[in-house]
């Protein structure tokens, strides 16, 4: 595609980027048919293509109103379009670039700015969650129905080993899945002992950035990895393994940061060892003997949800399923599986209606071949499809942790 940005805008490292990203799409528009915004609203402006184009025209000084905002608002940055598009857009690199850049062009209005606000100052922090979500369940009465079925379940979680082995790894606890579901880095902790890998934690460590990075907040986003990456240096020092992500959202994240703190002297070098460092649960799994959890499932019948996360930002799609089948388990078949289930971060707040759609579309197809138990790898995905859900809904690795 030809562009014509401003050769003064161009001397910005991410708008040269973005140039580069944009040249790159042919306009074809395979793209389009697994975008889950074009099938739900048919329209064009919904398409990655149509985004693509309205990046384009902001970039060049067209247009750059709330029409460009409310149809980047809508894409669920679920890269579905990137695993299909056959010129290798980066289209979640463009997308990122395109939001912070209508931020700036086209600000909000206030109502909507508060709203964001609120969400930054408390969801990223353990502590303030706590608090939202105890008064959340004191007030579930007066709560409306959509509002009572986002609280999560109560779930308690086994006890984590105590001995200490030679294989160490790291594992991030993250910031609302201590408090939703702490059986997930129980199971991990649990799973990996039993391969002889003790599984440790950075108490400084905290939220990896995402979700100031999605509401466009680039720059408080940027402090969380840098938070993150002081935590973790001395063990990187100390000769751990690996950074282990159970919630496959938070490891798309930490493992761009090497990108995102690439212009950061100071960080640039240690971000990029986290980034390399860093492995999703399933990758760890694939690579060693997992011999002795073959009949943890007993034939048991899963629906195996792949999280966009996995799938399209992190590209391993079909790894989960492989290792649950090796297990024992037997996979139920689920249609059009590349499609995002709705949760996206905050896109379950902040679009409640297409996620809503997208949450109906998902489960129908989870439940089609009549599973016993619904798996994930990302906590928003769990959270999500557990509010509708008429199936259990559970971290994968947790299938693993039966004994
Ligand atoms: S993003 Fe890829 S698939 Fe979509 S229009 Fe551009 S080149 Fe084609
Ligand atoms: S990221 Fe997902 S919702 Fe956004 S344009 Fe691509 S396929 Fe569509």
């Amino acid at each position: 595609m030809q562009t014509a940005i401003p050769l003064s805008l161009l001397q910005r490292p991410e708008i040269a980027e973005a140039d580069a990203i944009l040249r790159s799409c042919v306009h074809c528009g395979f793209c389009t048919a697994t975008c889950p915004t074009y099938q739900l609203l048919g329209s064009e402006l919904d398409s990655p293509r149509g985004r693509i184009y309205l990046i384009k025209e902001m970039l060049e000084g067209k247009q750059s109103g709330e029409k460009t905002r409310l149809h980047l608002d809508r894409c669920l940055t679920c890269r579905s379009c990137e695993t299909t598009c056959p010129s290798g857009v980066q289209y979640g690199r463009l997308i990122d670039i395109g939001r912070n850049e209508i931020e700036q062009r086209a600000p909000r209005p206030l109502w909507s700015r508060l709203i964001r606000q609120a969400m930054l100052t408390v969801m990223p922090y353990t502590p303030r969650m706590r608090i939202a979500l105890l008064l959340g369940k004191l007030s579930r009465p007066l709560l409306p129905a959509s509002l009572r079925r986002k609280l999560p379940l109560a779930r308690a979680a086994l006890p984590r080993p105590s001995a200490l082995h030679q294989r160490r790894m790291l594992v991030l606890e993250g910031c609302v899945q201590p408090l939703t579901a702490p059986t997930t880095n129980a199971a991990a902790a649990r799973v990996l002992d039993k391969l002889g890998i003790s599984l440790l934690s950075a108490a400084e460590a905290g939220c990896c950035g995402a979700m100031h990075k999605h509401l466009s907040a680039a720059e408080s986003a940027r402090d969380m990895m840098r938070r993150n990456i002081d935590a973790w240096w001395p063990y990187i020092d100390d000769g751990i393994e690996a950074i282990v992500m159970t919630a496959s959202g938070c490891g798309v994240m930490v493992k761009d940061y090497g990108h995102a703190l690439q212009g950061d002297p100071a960080y640039a070098t240690k971000a990029a060892c986290i980034s390399a460092l860093t492995r999703d649960l399933s990758e760890i799994l694939r690579n060693e003997n997992i011999s002795q959890f073959a009949g943890s499932g007993k034939g048991r019948r899963v629906a195996c949800q792949s999280s966009c996360t996995l799938q399209h930002g992190q590209k391993l799609g079909g790894v989960v399923e492989k290792i649950l089948q090796q297990c024992g388990y037997t996979l139920t078949p689920v249609a059009d599986s590349h499609l995002c289930c709705g949760a996206a971060g905050t896109y379950t707040l902040l679009q409640p209606v297409l996620s809503q759609q997208l949450l109906q579309n998902k489960l129908v197809a989870l439940q089609q071949g009549e599973p016993d138990v619904i798996a994930t790898s990302n906590i928003g995905c769990q959270l999500h499809l557990e509010s509708a859900s008429k199936l259990p809904v559970r971290h994968w690795i947790e299938l693993l942790d039966t004994n």
